[in-house]
């Protein structure tokens, strides 16, 4: 089969309920492709504002941002300590089908919409979604965990040490030959459990799905990794010490973020639909 090229229209739509980031809920399988060779990773942080809110704050180097100066202050047994998490990233093609409404920028799990289905279904904003027959995604989105999921990806095409941190994780056939190249695949990622203890692992899906972007033509529509490096260490600071929310910060920044805000609309459309009712 031919690959197909995105769609590049720029989309100027709400985001609805999907974001940048692919999101691994149980029970919920997601089927991506994966578009770059090599994982990007990077130290980031969570921590609460004074709403409750969560705020992420990557740092942009090991042990050299405000945030771990304050941490060194603080001391690591203070209840204000921060840790980083190391966490890896890389850009895939979202392709799990999804009900997508005609009309906003919502989609919906197709088993969330089957107890609805006989009243007649909706979405949030009031378009019907009665009839409207589950599809690839098609969002260039941001794949994020911890270097295990990585690791297990990566065996799908070559064994690496989980204790080596010094070599990247890479996702192209071993000097060994091996067959896949995961770029090449959908793969996809099954979480299980709860809280702690959940565990989400890839399974290759060589079959089941067309093959329906050429990974080359779209590297300019790339999420630059890591994304989520929003803030200046004066606003993060100011959230974590001084009770100023996120959504202060952001509510000032309001109208710059709207003029450059269109790159964080995903892009890619995939045109062509597969038989994919197997996976549900
Ligand atoms: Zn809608």
């Amino acid at each position: 089969m031919p690959f197909v090229k995105p769609n590049k229209r720029k989309e100027s739509k709400p985001r609805g309920n999907l974001n940048r980031f692919v999101r691994l809920d149980e029970g919920k399988n997601v089927i991506i492709q994966i578009l770059e060779d090599i994982p990007t990773d990077y130290w980031k942080y969570w921590f609460r504002d004074s709403a409750g809110s969560w705020v992420s704050y990557v740092s942009p180097g090991f042990n050299n941002d405000p945030i771990a100066e304050r941490n060194r202050l603080v001391g690591k047994e203070s209840k204000s300590y921060i840790k980083a998490q190391h966490s890896y990233a890389i850009n895939v093609l979202d392709l799990t089908p999804m009900i997508k409404c005609g009309k906003c920028a919502n989609a919906y799990w197709p088993k969330e919409l089957v107890i609805a289905q006989d009243s007649g279904i909706s979405c949030e904003c009031g378009e019907s979604l009665t009839g409207v027959l589950p599809e690839p995604l098609g969002m260039i989105r941001i794949l994020e965990r911890g270097r295990r999921l990585f690791l297990a990806i990566a065996a799908l095409c070559h064994p690496q040490d989980e204790d080596d941190f010094s070599t990247p994780v890479l996702l192209t056939p071993g000097p060994d030959g091996q067959a896949v190249k995961l770029t090449n695949v959908p793969l996809m990622i099954v979480r299980t459990g709860e809280g702690s203890d959940t565990v989400t692992s890839p399974a290759a899906q060589l079959h089941l799905l067309h093959q329906v972007v050429n990974p080359d033509d779209i590297q300019e529509e790339l999420h630059s990794l890591p994304s989520s490096f929003d803030f200046t260490p004066e606003e993060i600071l100011a959230m974590i010490d001084d009770g100023v929310t996120c959504s202060d910060i952001l509510s000032a920044r309001k109208a710059d973020r709207e003029a450059s805000q269109i790159s964080a609309s995903n892009t890619a459309v995939v045109s062509t639909v597969p038989n994919n009712e197997a996976l549900f």
